[in-house]
């Protein structure tokens, strides 16, 4: 893949963190009590995996560019389509 922003070839992998992160859109404050309904009353994307068992979940494809130093996470595998 090439990268959206410079156009350099991106490195291929995949993204690992600790589960339970989440994208919040511009506008929204960060929540201070961490519950599903909390997150979806702000409109945030709730990024799998979940923490519990989040060393053996299946993780996202990713492609980072050195360059831009930007990454790009493919969740389209985790997520079910949107209705
Ligand atoms: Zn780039």
């Amino acid at each position: 893949m090439n990268c959206p922003f410079c156009g350099e070839i991106m490195a291929e992998g995949t993204f690992h963190d600790r589960g339970d992160s989440y994208f919040l859109p511009a506008g929204e404050t960060p929540p201070k009590l961490w519950t599903r309904g909390v997150l979806e009353k702000k409109r945030a994307v709730i990024l799998p995996p979940e923490s519990f068992g989040a060393p053996f979940a299946p993780r996202p494809a990713a492609f980072w560019c050195g360059k831009c130093r930007k990454l790009l996470v493919d969740y389209g595998e985790l997520l079910p389509p949107t209705p």
